[in-house]
């Protein structure tokens, strides 16, 4: 067969591609049942589809090393759903919320929440352009929110916390859809986090949230029942029940696939397989990074080194400094790309390295390291940028 191109996708994230052999072998019959998984039934107690969901859930447990204090859940609606979902259940009482402002994902959830209440922003990267997250200790945080919100890496600018910070005795939620799976994360600091599956979790259509359980019971009256966490954690026999769960992508990250393959790698305790995530995460940026500082500044990164994302790598051309396009707050507006832009582009695609423009509003490189994307991607794709860039010396 040819060879596969390597895919720097930033989502729907490359797969493993034995995976996908492994679906494509059972799409028609699952486990010798002469039927697909998605023509089960999910009441069926016991069956395919319910123990498919235990075995997801229990892997993100053993290999998030999560608590017996936090609930593991599966809803719908991807992340988006999750940026109402989080006021709605975590509110209460209370009126307002802080929100850490780095970017563009930070914001999408601060619109969404400001439907429900009053929005404060604690913090905010804008005032650096985005290069770096300032301390946790200089937040602003008010006593009346009820809770802070966090986005774990904010994918346009590659600006990610590197680590959980501590916000002491308030409630920390986080959007952690994209570096799930690339780092050790420190459930004690969190309230709740959320994870919307595309990147290292699979495929779209399926949202994992882990939520401290005495925060549960207290959503708001009018929640929307496919956006309330009690009501998922409640469900019998398995929770994540309360309508018919989305079986194929929860099937591509669950226990038969994405995750058992990372157990099956380091073995079912888990123990050690997000560390070891984690150290291959953050070689591969440094190889990445390092080629873009080596550059002589003809490729371009602002971001601190504290805030360095580890699974999106932005980057620029030092040439084009002079033409940065002003974004114009429209996520759905199209940057035009350089004439750099398009010709690295252009070549990095004939080389096989596909999917590496930054987001379309703001243009830019933009190299996606999810755990998918294999180290041979990496080596090539660091080939190709001092080719091209030597080619213009
Ligand atoms: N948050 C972050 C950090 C993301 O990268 C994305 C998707 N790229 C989202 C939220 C939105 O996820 P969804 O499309 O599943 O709602």
């Amino acid at each position: 067969a040819a060879a596969r191109p390597f895919n720097f996708c930033a989502g729907p994230a490359a797969l493993p591609v034995e995976l996908l052999h492994r679906v494509a072998e059972q799409l028609a019959d699952f486990e010798g049942t002469g039927l697909s998984i998605m023509e089960m039934s999910h009441r069926d107690a016991g069956g395919p589809v319910q123990r498919m969901i235990q075995d997801a859930t229990f892997a993100v447990r053993t290999i998030l090393e999560v608590p017996a204090s936090y609930d593991i859940i599966w809803q719908q609606g991807g992340a988006h759903g999750q940026f109402a979902a989080v006021p709605l259940n975590l509110l209460g009482e209370r009126r307002s919320a802080d929100y850490v402002d780095t970017g563009v994902w930070s914001q999408k959830a601060m619109a969404e929440a400001s439907k429900y209440c009053e929005v404060r922003i604690a913090a905010a990267t804008e005032a650096s352009c985005h290069s770096e997250i300032p301390p946790v200790e200089s937040w602003d945080l008010s006593e009346d929110s009820a809770y802070v919100h966090i986005c774990a890496n904010d994918t346009i600018y590659g600006l990610e916390f590197l680590q959980d910070p501590d916000v002491g005795d308030k409630l920390l939620v986080a959007d952690f859809t994209s570096t799930l799976l690339s780092r050790r994360v420190n459930f004690d600091r969190y309230a709740a986090i959320y994870c919307s599956a595309g990147k290292n979790l699979g495929t779209a259509g399926v949202c994992l949230v882990v939520v401290r359980k005495d925060l549960l019971g207290r959503a708001r009256a009018n929640t929307p029942c496919i956006l309330d966490w009690t009501a998922y954690s409640q469900t019998a026999p398995v929770p994540s029940l309360l309508n018919t769960p989305p079986v194929f992508p929860l099937y591509i990250r669950d226990g038969r696939t994405v995750l058992r393959h990372l157990l099956e790698q380091w073995g079912t305790s888990g123990t050690g397989a997000l560390a070891a995530l984690e150290s291959r995460a953050e070689a591969r940026a440094r190889r990445l990074y390092r080629e873009v500082d080596e550059s002589g500044g003809f490729y371009t990164n602002h971001v601190s080194d504290a805030n360095r994302s580890r699974v999106t790598i932005c980057f620029r051309f030092g040439a084009d400094a002079g033409m940065l396009r002003e974004w114009d707050g429209s996520i759905t507006s199209i940057a035009q790309p350089t004439q750099l832009e398009a010709r690295f582009l252009a070549e990095a695609q004939d080389r096989g390295l596909l999917q590496l423009g930054g987001h379309p509003a703001f243009g830019g490189i933009r190299v996606c390291l999810y755990n998918a994307v294999p180290d041979a991607a990496v080596d090539e794709l660091v080939c190709f940028m001092r080719a091209f860039r030597e080619a213009r010396a």
